[in-house]
């Protein structure tokens, strides 16, 4: 069986993060310890879920032309990712995120969207060709806006499916929106963008409607352990999560939504999908890290028997 073309635009950014005892004031040294560097970046981590899922993806994206760019590079191609589209750009660092913890876990965090900044509207027509042929594009929104309203409407316009994931929360136009199939904020995200705060059902059903109304056919809030509200042509349901011991949640959204939209490109429903998506969110958040803690398909069917 010939297997649908899914592409993923979005971000990649590496993640340097320092324990510290407590923040440094201005001027202040501090030592810190158990120094790591992740991989993540929204877009980077869904097209690492969906390649370990078996999907057919290629990435449009951008890294520095340095050894950690050209790295990351070699690590998604690892992933059955086609990299065709990720360039190595001159001049230009990996984006960053700078991650001081203190001993009561609260965070302080400094970013540089470095070569992210890069993938213009312009760069973007580079690969026209490719997302108009393709069958489904997965975007978040750690990538210039003006780029993601483009290609959700060459997408549209040309069949291809148009899933996004609201995330970082930011303010949308409704022009961006009735572009927009599928739609994927967590609680947070879904507040934003409807200014209903999520606390019940009643509350998702709410804001699943606002955000059908803006012309969006499938809006999946997710909520966490508790699993996902679907609302698909106005109607909704929670379907559960599953109970795992959670060890650490960061890029269980991200997992999600890359495994969510190769299980639909297979041809599974969407609730057989969210299901999927739900095992390897589940997955994800026993282990520690973003990309790390990705499962493979295997993992996820075995989960589920
Ligand atoms: P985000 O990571 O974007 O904030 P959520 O926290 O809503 O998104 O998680 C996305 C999905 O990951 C959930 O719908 C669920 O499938 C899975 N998930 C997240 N946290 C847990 C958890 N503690 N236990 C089981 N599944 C989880």
């Amino acid at each position: 069986m010939k297997r649908k073309k899914l592409i993923v635009l979005g971000s990649v950014n590496v993640d340097h993060i320092l324990n510290v005892p407590k923040f440094p004031k201005p001027g202040e040294t501090l030592s810190g310890s158990n120094y790591k560097i992740s991989f993540g970046g929204k877009g980077a981590n869904q097209a690492v879920a969906a390649g370990r899922l078996g999907a057919n993806i290629q990435f449009i994206a951008a890294v520095g032309n340095d050894e950690l760019g050209n790295k990351i590079k070699q690590l998604l191609n690892n992933d059955n990712i086609n990299t065709c589209s990720v360039a190595c750009i001159d001049g230009q660092n990996t984006g960053v995120a700078l991650i001081l913890v203190n001993a009561q876990g609260e965070n302080q965090i400094a970013i540089h969207a470095g070569a992210n900044a890069q993938v213009t509207t312009e760069y973007l027509l580079k690969y026209k060709e490719d997302i108009i042929s393709a069958d489904a594009i997965l975007m978040q929104l750690e990538t210039p806006l003006p780029t993601i309203e483009q290609a959700a409407k060459l997408a549209k316009q040309h069949q291809t499916q148009v899933i996004l994931n609201p995330a970082p929360a930011q303010t949308l136009s409704d022009d961006l929106l009735k572009h927009i199939d599928i739609i994927t904020p967590n609680e947070t995200e879904a507040e934003y963008l409807t200014g209903i705060k999520i606390l019940t059902e009643q509350d998702a059903e709410q804001a699943a409607m606002i955000l059908h109304n803006k012309g969006i056919e499938t809006v999946i809030i997710t909520l966490g352990s508790k699993g996902a509200w679907v609302s698909s042509a106005q109607r909704g349901t929670i379907i559960a999560g599953f109970k795992v011991k959670a060890i650490d949640t960061i890029g269980a959204g991200d997992t999600f939504n890359g495994m969510l939209v190769t299980a639909l490109l297979e041809g599974k429903t969407l609730e057989q999908a969210v299901i999927y998506a739900h095992a390897a969110g589940a997955l994800s958040v026993t282990k520690p890290g973003a990309q790390t803690a990705v499962p493979f398909r295997n993992e996820v069917e075995e989960f589920l028997e």
